[in-house]
């Protein structure tokens, strides 16, 4: 502990590691003594605070600091490598990165979590505490930005050059808390305590510029052209984050744009006295990056958040043509060779025009050579099929914000649907259904056409999302160009979701198979081979408990409910959504609970129902099945005749950070959407390879996971996604179910008398009408088959030693799940982006 005050590295002889030949850099060295010089070092010179008031959130900046340090070698090595090198890069478009805490993922990516345990060791801290005191960045709402956080150390570990390119929101994703039972929202001040591992690029900085109109001109060669004369400019600038690969040099970058006002015209309305004018702007322009929309709420209207879409992009791309053009000798038509775009859904498709207005009037490329390029340089996967999750934008406004891409968007359309009346003569309803402007209610730009238009390649992200495509919302473009249409299922990263999220069973891993592991998942296949020796699942058991153990003591300590280990937790956490069906969840506990109370005497094995999960803010509906789970757990909690068998958390604030501590807790993983309505799944994945068992419908991933886990290791009920279709043609009725099924309605009356409400009537009917009245997504069509499955479910948790079985072969065929292959196939299919190792 004297070592802060006594031994800097201010000290001459070590500043440069030369004088001491056997002492490693204090920036650079891996060692256990070179982290504790480090730290000590930056809370000396970084943080600056006298040693007798440091804190651990101190400690945490320090060793933050000293490994982003230890990136930056590898950082620039990279990016000087594929510079020099002229290697493919992928941009990964997105305007979600749900990156979680970082500290605890670079110490493991950088194999030096045992040094930094042992320097703070040395200084007096406990690494898990100081890991815990990281609060992550909630740049995105669940799956999607989270899936682009799993890309991102994909690629770097496969060594592939990459840029993801983002929004730096000022304020993520907002904070939930439960009060009463309901969700509150509070705004997430994430970088009120600074953001160590960013580093701020003010130099590097583009200007993108909104409203106002064009005109036509004639350039020196005596070319018709065309100008933006725009409303209001606004400057975007970066800030870059490292991405350091497992175990290779490979760190890429993550670049995130930061909406500012131009200096210089705050200036001028300074000048001419107007100094409110200037701080006005400056506020309006600073707005662009301030928060992340929520999704599931209605798109209409949403001016800004276009903006923000084009904020992003506008900066993204003319960052890569600088860097393209600054490339030695690269001519802008070697784009598609140097570089693979990739859209992550509809939210960045403004690109497409952005690139051809780039190209056309600041580059004064000509038209077709201009499109090749563009198509050549774009991928696009979609994400969704829920009709109104496909983004489109009034014409109005959109002619409004971007005049000049508008006019772009027409030429494209015109040009597009010359081709689509060349390859289907006479078929006008195929030519409005296919054109980029939508008619219906009102004239729209409709973003996933663009994309899908401007793109050589279209993904969905598992087989059935990708086949139902193909098959509903680009049926046209697919008759098309059939080549163009392809399937990546979705992965996880194995570093974050087991590594790092489950020490105890990566130490079971390292010790039964090695850890090869890491990144080649496939290699948990050796698992089986143990999977009949009684030690072996003995340990596996054990692993799991002390996981369950932990995540018990979380939730206690965050709701005071007391949850006993040995019982099977069943976990359902993603976004609350109706699709994703978490009041079909509900209707079981209700059933347990009423047959509890119908038959004290009953025997049935005991189960911790678990939800995690954040609700739109605008959704209604969503934050009333929030609610119905939690006065659904006040009552089953409290209920000594119940809560000997079961009880029922809500964990608030589901994010990156705790959900380390859940998917390795889960004994059952609910993915029990309507078939057809999640495109993937990645949640349902993290289960898996954490040695989960699933009960699931045949939607998204969950077909590949059955196949993979083999039918007889997964719990399979509901309808399937042909059924669910029939069910809707023949005009679905959902009180035709309640009045078959007297178990059904019993549940229903409850929930609807009040019993979980203290007798109010009011409070769940919302939830209750729609399901007896509406039932968008058949959740009472598929109750019957999902309560007699969860009935297998209850009597296969009662032959311990076969649900261990199923857990450890799960586990051993989840390698297809890892991102590390999803990453692959994007290179090899889409990107066509090989390795490129890098030199220290
Ligand atoms: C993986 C993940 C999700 C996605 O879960 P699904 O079950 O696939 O919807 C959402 N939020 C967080 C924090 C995650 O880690």
């Amino acid at each position: 502990m004297t070592d802060i005050a006594q031994t800097p590295s201010g000290n001459p002889t070590s500043i440069d590691g030369a004088a001491l030949p056997n002492r490693e850099h204090s920036r650079t060295g891996l060692s256990a003594e070179a982290l504790r010089r480090a730290v000590a070092d930056h809370l000396l010179y970084s943080i600056g605070r006298p040693q007798s008031v440091l804190q651990p959130e101190h400690y945490y900046r320090a060793l933050a600091l000293a490994v982003r340090d230890r990136m930056q070698q590898r950082w620039m090595a990279t990016t000087q490598d594929w510079l020099d090198l002229s290697n493919k890069v992928t941009c990964y478009l997105s305007a979600e990165f749900l990156m979680g805490p970082q500290l605890g993922n670079n110490l493991l990516n950088l194999q030096i979590e045992d040094a930094a345990r042992q320097a703070l060791a040395e200084l007096g801290q406990d690494l898990d505490e100081i890991i815990a005191c990281e609060e992550e960045p909630g740049l995105g709402n669940g799956g999607l930005g989270r899936l682009a956080a799993c890309y991102l150390d994909s690629m770097a570990t496969l060594q592939r050059p990459s840029i993801g390119y983002g929004i730096r929101y000022e304020f993520g994703i907002f904070d939930q808390e439960i009060k009463d039972g309901w969700q509150v929202e509070k705004t997430d001040n994430w970088l009120v305590h600074g953001n160590p591992w960013e580093i701020d690029k003010p130099d590097a900085s583009y200007l993108v510029c909104w409203g106002g109109h064009t005109e036509q001109y004639k350039d020196v060669a005596g070319k018709l052209r065309v100008r933006w004369i725009p409303r209001r400019v606004l400057k975007g600038i970066s800030y870059d984050t490292p991405v350091q690969g497992y175990g290779v040099n490979t760190c890429n970058t993550l670049t995130l744009w930061s909406a500012r006002s131009v200096q210089s015209f705050a200036l001028d309305a300074f000048n001419t006295g107007d100094f409110y004018k200037a701080v006005e702007d400056e506020v309006l322009s600073e707005k662009v990056s301030k928060v992340l929309y929520p999704n599931d709420e209605p798109e209409a209207g949403k001016r800004l958040r276009l903006q923000q879409q084009y904020f992003f992009v506008s900066c993204s791309l003319q960052d890569i043509l600088r860097i393209h053009q600054e490339r030695v000798g690269q001519p802008l038509h070697t784009l598609p060779q140097k570089w693979a775009i990739q859209l992550n859904d509809t939210h960045p498709s403004i690109a497409v025009a952005e690139l051809m207005r780039l190209l056309l009037d600041e580059h004064h490329m000509d038209w077709d050579e201009a499109w090749r390029i563009t198509v050549a340089t774009f991928g696009y996967t979609n994400h969704t099929l829920l009709p109104e999750a496909l983004e489109t934008w009034p014409l109005a406004l959109f002619g409004q914000a971007l005049p000049r891409h508008l006019e772009l968007i027409y030429e494209i359309n015109e040009r597009f649907l010359d081709e689509v009346r060349a390859k289907f003569p006479d078929d006008d309803d195929r030519v409005r259904r296919m054109s980029l402007i939508g008619e219906e209610g009102g004239k729209s730009v409709r973003m996933a056409h663009l994309a899908t238009v401007g793109s050589h390649a279209v993904n969905g992200v598992a087989a059935l999302h990708s086949e139902l495509l193909k098959d509903s919302v680009l049926k046209d473009f697919y008759e098309m160009w059939p080549e163009r249409f392809g399937n990546v299922t979705n992965g996880v990263t194995p570093r974050r979701f087991l590594a790092l999220s489950n020490p105890g069973l990566r130490e079971l891993l390292d010790e039964t198979i090695g850890d090869g592991w890491l990144t080649d998942l496939q290699q948990l296949r050796g698992l089986e081979a143990h999977v009949d020796d009684p030690a072996f699942r003995q340990r596996w058991r054990e692993v799991k408990r002390a996981n369950k153990s932990r995540l018990a003591e979380y939730v206690h300590s965050v709701t005071g409910i007391e949850l006993d280990p040995s019982w099977m937790f069943d976990v359902q956490v993603k976004r609350i959504h109706e699709y994703k069906r978490q009041h079909l969840n509900a209707l079981h506990i209700v059933t347990m609970y009423r047959r509890i109370k119908a038959n004290p005497g009953l025997s049935i094995s005991p189960r911790a129902f678990i939800f995690g999960g954040k609700a739109a803010p605008g959704y209604f509906m969503a934050k009333r099945i929030i609610k119905m789970i939690t006065a659904i757990g006040a009552t089953v909690n409290n209920d000594p005749e119940v809560n000997r068998f079961m009880r029922v958390v809500f964990l608030p604030n589901f994010n990156v950070k705790n959900a380390h501590l859940v998917y390795p807790a889960a004994n059952l993983s609910e993915q029990i959407s309507t078939a057809g309505k999640e495109a993937s799944g990645t949640g349902n994945m993290k289960f898996m390879i954490n040695g989960a068992l699933t009960i699931g419908t045949l939607d998204g991933a969950n077909v590949e996971i059955r196949e993979e886990a083999g039918p007889e290791n997964f719990f399979l009920f509901g309808l399937t996604e042909d059924e669910v279709e029939d069910v809707k043609a023949q005009g679905y009725r959902p009180a035709n179910y309640i009045e078959h099924d007297p178990e059904l309605a019993a549940v229903l009356e409850l929930l609807a008398g009040g019993r979980f409400t203290h007798g109010d009537t009011e409070v769940l009917r919302p939830v209750v009408d729609s399901l007896i009245h509406h039932d968008p997504f058949l959740a009472l069509a598929d109750y019957r088959s999902y309560v007699d499955c969860q009935d297998i479910v209850g009597a296969a948790w009662q032959n311990g030693e076969e649900w261990t079985r199923k857990s450890i072969l799960n586990s051993a065929r989840s390698g297809k799940f890892s991102s590390d292959r999803a990453i692959a196939e994007y290179c090899d299919d889409i990107w066509d982006v090989g390795p490129m190792s890098v030199r220290l």
